[in-house]
């Protein structure tokens, strides 16, 4: 189907397999700019109970039977599928009142954030389908009886309620951690820019990447859907804070301990450091971010900045700044190219930022921009939701409410002045928990007493000053390895995070139990599991051959003090411990001279490693080393080295291989423990 923005259609839901049309005409959604109608929206007629089983019955086991691995390469040619169609959304973005700036958050931020779990799964996720979370317990003293953390996927539906400033970005952020932890998802985007949703989710479901029932779409209401949901279902919900408790203290939700993410209001604060005056960097540095949070999808974002706490000395000059630099922003229909802010999403949208400027002027004054009357360079003044910056200032804001309380969703911030850092941090706070709070200074001292004082208080807090100006993803970027999401007012919720993220879809489980059950449960082997030693090494069998729980006992080697003297001039490390028995001596921790740690490490590699060209490739690294007995000389030493963890890759003749490595001296003390980490090819050619 080939869609413009110049047709108005029928927008369809793809549930049960197949796009289908409410069976009403629907509401007419209109363009932001122009008011000329886009497209139509309805979902009556829509089985819900039938979609939610849809997702569980036909997507669940389709994306379980998948490793994380193959789940990871889905979403990657998944993300390069929509970046070659990138043109056709930024087209269709332009109907909201995204700028091409606005949109390139929206459709290839979104698409990054695909592309970076896809490239996350496959470098921290291993390579299997269900993840060890933590180290093993142990149980007991004989090791009969351990326990391991596992997390396994939610065999329910994530249903991702969203709103509407961001009609892509909203839907891929959520959408690629829960394919990734292999649960099927229902996208309800906000009615007003469903159709970029609805254009996103048909060029997905044409390019055949997903498993049937992996995705489905809602567009319109949701109707009885929540009615339905389970104990195995998440919902997340993004929106306003009234809608998402009403949901929050649904029925089923409640009842069944549903899993539920919310995502609302938040007065996110910039706060100007006391050694930020007019003039230094950091100033100019804050009346940028300012003037771009406010501007960025006209204010339509839930990290933009509402209130800027500065200093009351740099209070007017900063007025003054922002006032020029809002000044010059060129406002209008998005289609032209010059134009640096569109509209709002709708009239309503305008209505209700109006309303909410009326309400924070019970303690603020305006002191930039005219709300009612919008100056634009370009488009249709009274088709179009536009609407100026608009700064306001609260001289009191110690006592003032509305301007900690009140989410004008627009172009909207209010600055208030402070004294002291704790004024600032306690200013800050009154918005009762945000997304994001960002701290200009280049005072090490203010940056840690404020910082400390936000950080209860919000999901992320960026520190600006010269030194990132130029490498600063910015105040309002959430970035997908990062927490999105805050306390109290912004919802409680938490999105991204990197692998996080994947979490929240699963279920953590203690699993108790015997090593050698424990680790057939968990594909990784564990002390006290069984252990095969047959007499080939195991460095000689390829991915094919090797076994967990295959193990190598190698001979011994005594280490002499002549090791230790040579050890620390070939190194250059002549730490006393090593070189001077009286200083050793007096050292609380040894007897005498000990062997340096990496002597030791060294000393077990050449016991337990097989020379000759193989199917190990590498060795990348180890894992959680630990010294955990002095080596003294005339101790002699002994390895065991056991295959823990196989992780073949899926594009590639090789894979990861995790050896349990362990050296005990000769009264069976643990001298050293780590994991080696190899690369090993998957057939001995
Ligand atoms: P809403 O809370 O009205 O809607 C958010 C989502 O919930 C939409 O998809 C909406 O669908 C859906 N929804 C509404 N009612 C129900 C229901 N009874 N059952 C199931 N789903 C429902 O928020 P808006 O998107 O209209 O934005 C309104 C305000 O929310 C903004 O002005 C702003 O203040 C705040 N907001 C905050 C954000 C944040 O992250 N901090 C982000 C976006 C908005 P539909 O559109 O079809 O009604």
């Amino acid at each position: 189907m080939n869609i413009m923005a110049s047709q108005p259609r029928r927008l369809e839901s793809y549930v049960g397999g197949a796009w289908v049309a409410g069976a009403k005409e629907g509401m007419s959604l209109l363009d932001a700019s122009t008011g000329a109608p886009v497209a139509s929206i309805d979902s009556s007629g829509i089985d819900f109970k039938q979609t939610l089983a849809h997702g569980r019955d036909k997507g669940g086991p389709a994306l379980r039977s998948m490793s994380f691995h193959e789940r990871a390469a889905m979403l990657k040619a998944l993300g390069q599928a929509l970046l070659e169609r990138k043109e056709e959304f930024y087209a269709l973005s332009t109907a909201t009142g995204a700028t091409r700036a606005d949109s390139w958050v929206d459709i290839e931020g979104g698409i990054g954030t695909l592309l970076s779990y896809a490239s996350k799964g496959r470098r921290e996720l291993p390579n299997a389908r269900v993840l060890l979370d933590g180290d093993v317990e142990q149980l007991s003293k004989d090791q009969s009886f351990s326990a391991q953390h596992i997390l396994s996927p939610l065999q329910g539906v994530a249903v991702h309620i969203n709103a509407f400033n961001f009609p892509c970005w909203g839907m891929l952020e959520k959408v690629a951690p829960t394919l990734l932890a292999g649960v099927p998802t229902i996208v309800k985007p906000a009615s007003q820019t469903a159709y970029l949703t609805e254009l996103m989710v048909r060029r997905i479901i044409e390019t055949g990447l997903l498993p049937e029932g992996a995705l489905q779409l809602v567009c319109g209401s949701v109707g009885d859907l929540l009615d339905h949901v389970e104990g195995q279902d998440v919902v997340t919900f993004t929106g306003s804070a009234a809608t998402g408790r009403r949901l929050k203290m649904h029925k089923a939700i409640i009842e069944n301990s549903v899993r539920f993410t919310m995502e609302a209001d938040s007065l996110n604060a910039a706060v100007l450091g006391l050694d930020a005056a007019p003039g230094t960097e950091e100033f100019d540095l804050f009346v940028k971010e300012v003037a771009r949070e406010m501007t960025v999808k006209a204010g339509q974002k839930c990290t933009a900045i509402r209130r800027v706490i500065a200093p009351r000395a740099y209070s007017e000059a900063l007025i003054g700044a922002l006032n020029d630099r809002l000044g010059k922003t060129a406002i209008g229909n998005p289609s032209d190219e010059t134009v640096r802010m569109g509209p709002l999403a709708s009239l309503d949208q305008r209505e209700e930022v109006r309303a909410r400027i009326r309400d924070l002027s019970a303690d603020a004054e305006i002191v930039g921009g005219d709300p009612d009357n919008p100056s634009i360079m370009s488009g249709d003044a009274s088709a179009g939701a536009f609407l100026n910056p608009v700064l306001l200032y609260c001289d009191k804001p110690g006592s003032a409410r509305a301007v900690h309380d009140v989410e004008a969703f627009g172009p909207v911030s209010t600055v208030m002045p402070y004294d002291t850092a704790e004024e600032a941090v306690d200013l800050a706070r009154r918005g009762k928990g945000s997304l994001v709070a960002s701290v200009f200074t280049n005072d090490p001292q203010f940056a840690e007493d404020v910082v400390l004082g936000l950080a209860p208080f919000h999901g992320r807090v960026m520190i600006g000053n010269r030194a990132s100006a130029k490498s600063s993803t910015g105040h309002g970027s959430p970035l997908p390895g990062l927490v999105h999401g805050g306390p109290g007012r912004a919802g409680g919720g938490e999105e991204l995070g990197g692998i996080r993220g994947v979490k929240h879809y699963m279920q953590r489980t203690a699993v108790q139990g015997t090593p050698r059950l424990l680790s057939a449960v968990t594909g990784r082997w564990m002390d006290g599991a069984d252990a095969r030693t047959d007499s080939e090494h195991p460095f000689r069998k390829s991915l094919a051959e090797l076994r967990i729980g295959d193990q190598l006992i190698t001979a011994t080697r005594t280490v002499t003090l002549d090791d230790i003297e040579h050890f620390a001039s070939f190194t250059g490390d002549t730490f006393y411990a090593h070189m001077d028995e009286e200083a050793a001596k007096a050292n609380p921790f040894f007897e005498g001279r000990v062997a340096h740690g990496y002597l030791i490490v060294s000393f077990a590699a050449g016991l337990f490693v097989d020379p000759a060209p193989g199917p190990v490739l590498a060795n990348y690294g180890v894992d959680n080393l630990r010294f955990l007995t002095p080596v003294n000389p005339g101790d002699t030493l002994e390895v065991q080295l056991t295959c823990k963890e196989i992780n073949p890759r899926i594009n590639a003749e090789h894979g990861e291989v995790r050896w349990d490595c362990k050296v005990t001296n000769q009264l069976d003390a643990v001298v050293a423990q780590y994991d080696v980490l190899t690369m090993v090819a998957k057939t001995r050619e």
